[in-house]
This record gives structure tokens, sequence and C-alpha cells, in this order.
């Protein structure tokens, strides 16, 4: 069946057509396409059209898709069954690596999304402290925890106002909302509320307001300010865990968070998060300590043995100086070309995650975020489509480069980019 088929299909049985709503193309324009397979850093379509993938499937495909030794792992436990409900020993490795990989953690729980990591990282946070109050950064995206999904209300340090109807104003007045990398607006929220504050949520490098980095000096100041009001300091690493080095921003920037959250690249390609910490605050969670958090489907074989591959993978090869010079390369040559066009842009990047704005500012924060014009990025993401460059479908998100990304990829790619480019 052709694309816009199952499409037409897809818009009768579920909603937008879509299981997550930014499948729909809405931010885009234009008809979303369905994906049939992927083979390195390439996919295609229901129609057979291939693309040249800055996707990656928002994220966790650092070794590209269909990884054999990925592939094969996933295969040889699929013949042993699918789930057992009960401890398997693929657990207890991918535990181990996590363990080895991530600097501040020392004990690890198994969940089934990010979402359920932020969640339940913030559960952790809320039953050890005995504290209410969140404290969350515009743009930044942690899931669709109710508590999370919150965007800014106006202003400095104003409570949080719902980012959805379904949730409740007394769960999102609960949940403070201040602007990334200002640290005076920190301050504020920590001087008006700093005992009632349980934690403060961030990720250390942001990747869904697009990307952008922490300022100098950003995350230590977290580190201290949360010590000094005995509030806990979440990172949310689902984005840059084993993305940024093996040990995610934390190793990069030398901060250790109390909590880690992350998902992702973890399941490397499955559906798999996790959170953790030190053995000692780890010990709250049940049936250590009193705070209860439970799955049917968590630590599935299949799905730990597919994130056991991919970090050892990463762990062994350590890939990110060529990760990271590759991604210099695409996004040097893209803002050659948009330059040369005369485009007014902008390219945040750090290590194999940037985002391309629109804008003449400098982008350090949501707000600056919003000056990319929205529409000229939709522009350029048909024109990339109908060219066979396959980026993320919305401005706010990371264009990711993967390991399966090689230099003559790249070539291939820059060349259907200028195309694109030329006409837009
Ligand atoms: C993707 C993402 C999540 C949510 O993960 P899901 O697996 O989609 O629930 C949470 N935090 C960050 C930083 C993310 O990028």
């Amino acid at each position: 069946m052709n694309n816009h088929k199952l499409i037409q299909q897809a818009l009768e049985v579920l909603p937008g057509g879509v299981n997550s709503p930014v499948r729909a193309f809405k931010a885009v324009g234009g008809e979303p396409i369905v994906l049939v397979k992927g083979r390195g850093c390439r996919v295609w379509d229901a129609d057979g059209r291939e693309y040249i993938d800055f996707l990656a499937s928002w994220g966790p495909l650092i070794l590209g898709h269909a990884h054999p030794k990925v592939v094969k792992a996933v295969k040889d436990e699929v013949e042993r069954g699918l789930s057992f409900g009960l401890t398997n020993p693929h657990e207890v490795k991918l535990a181990q690596l996590v363990v080895e990989m991530v600097p501040s953690i020392e004990k690890v729980r198994f969940v089934n999304s990010g979402t359920e990591a932020t969640m339940s990282a913030v559960r952790l946070a809320r039953g050890v402290t005995g504290r209410k109050l969140v404290l969350k950064f515009d743009g930044c995206y942690h899931g669709h925890y109710d508590s999370l999904l919150v965007s800014a209300g106006s202003g400095v340090a104003t409570f949080g106002i719902p980012g959805t109807p379904g949730i409740p104003e007394e769960i999102a007045g609960l949940t403070l909302v201040v602007p990334f990398n200002d640290e005076e607006a920190v301050r504020k929220a920590f001087s008006e509320h700093g005992e009632d504050i349980a934690c403060v949520i961030v990720e250390p490098v942001a990747g869904n307001m697009g990307v952008v980095p922490p300022k100098e000096g950003f995350l230590k100041f977290l580190r201290e300010i949360t010590r000094e009001y005995g509030s806990l300091l979440i990172f949310d690493e689902v984005i840059t865990g084993f993305r940024l080095s093996t040990g995610g921003a934390q190793k990069l920037f030398e901060v250790e968070p109390d909590i880690t959250c992350l998902g992702k690249i973890l399941g490397g390609g499955m559906p798999v998060g996790a959170y953790g910490g030190s053995r000692e605050l780890m010990s709250n969670v049940a049936p250590e300590g009193k705070v209860y958090q439970a799955g049917t489907l968590s630590g599935n074989p299949v799905a730990m043995v597919a994130g056991v591959e991919t970090l050892k993978e990463l762990r062994d090869k350590e890939p990110y100086d060529q990760l990271s010079d590759r991604a210099e390369r695409v996004s040097k040559a893209v803002s050659d070309m948009l330059k040369d066009k005369g485009i007014a842009h902008r390219i945040n990047r750090v290590g194999s995650m940037f985002t391309v704005f629109f804008t003449d500012r400098e982008v350090y924060d949501f707000e600056s975020a919003k000056s990319s014009d929205t529409e000229l990025f939709g522009k350029f993401f048909r024109k990339l489509l109908e060219k066979g460059v396959l980026i993320p479908p919305a401005q706010f998100e990371a264009w990711f480069v993967s390991t399966a990304h090689e230099d003559e990829h790249i070539e291939e790619a820059l060349s259907r980019i200028g195309d694109a480019i030329k006409e837009l």
C-alpha cells in the first residue's frame, strides 16, 4: 500500500493518524510519510523513496538503523521468548553497563520510556524530600507527565499554567517555570520557595527547544543552589545520555546530579527508559524503600539486549570525537550554503546534535529560540524531504548524526541539502 493510502487509513483509526503528535507534520505542512525500512543512515518510505536520515528516530539510533550487532542480539533473544515478568540476566548486564558508564549512577531502575523515567524521578525526589514543588525550565521537555508538561507563565518564577487541558491547575501549580540559562530567575525562585522545592529538573543541554547549550557555569550553579536548599538536582539525559559522551552531559560538563533520567539511546531503538543515582538515594525505591514504582514489561529481555549491544559498542569504540567532527562538517556546510543564499540563521551544535534556527539572534533560551522563522523552517523541511533528506519535522528539535553517517554519505547529504537550499 502506498504512502497516501496508509495515511488516509491511519486518519480513520488513530487520532491525527499518529501515535505521537509531531509525526503528523502539523509544524511543517505537507502529508506525513510512512517509513517501512531503515539501514545505516538511510530510511525508505511506503512509496519506495529513500532518504538520508538525520531524525534517527528522535535520537536513539546513534549506531544507525538496523546495526548488525543489535539486530543479531534481538533476533537471538526473541527465539528464547518475549517476556517473563521476572528478572532476566540482561537487566543485570545493562544495569552494570549504565553504572560503569554514567558517573553519578550507582544503582538504576529500568522503565519503558523517557516519560516514565522523569515521572518516577520526580516522585522519588518528592518522596525523599517530603516537598511538593518542582522547578523546570521554559522550553525543556521531559515527556508528557502532568507535573512536567507545563510551559512558562509569563515573567520570572511564575507558577506554571498547564500546557494542555486535562492537567488540573492544582497539579500544574506545583511546578515553577523559569527561563533556561537564567541564574537570577532560579535564585529568585529559591529565595521565595526554596524550602518547598523538591527538585530542579533540567536537560543539561536542551534539545527540545532546538539545541541550546548551557551557559558557562550554569549547571555548576544549579548543583550548588540545590545543595544549599536541600533540593535534588535531576538531569534529564534522555537525549544527551550516551550521545554527548559515554557518560552523557554530566561527564562532559563534570557536574553530577542526584538523579539521572535516561531513555532513547539506552534502548538502542527499543522502548527503554531508566532513572538512577547513588546507592543511598536509590535505596528509597521499592522494594528497598517506600517510594513505589513498578512495570509489567520493565527490563524486557528483548529491549535489554538491544541496549546492551548499543552501550557496549559506544563504550568500546568511543565514537564521540568522530561524531562531533561529522556533525561539525554538516552544520558548517549548511551554514555556508544558507549564508551564500543570504538567509539569516544560527546553528547551535553540541557534539553530534544541532539545530538550524532561522534568526539573526543568539539562541540561549526558549524566548530567543522562538525568534526563528518557523514558516521558513517548514519550507526548508519540505524541500529537504523532496530532495531525499529527512530531518525532524518541527523547528524546536535536534538533528542527529550517527556512526552510520560516513564521509561519503555526508557528501551525498550535503549535495541534496545544497539542491534544497537553492530552491528556498
Ligand atoms: C524524548 C524525551 C523525553 C520523553 O521520552 P519518551 O520516551 O518520549 O517518553 C523526556 N525527556 C527528554 C529530554 C526527551 O528528549
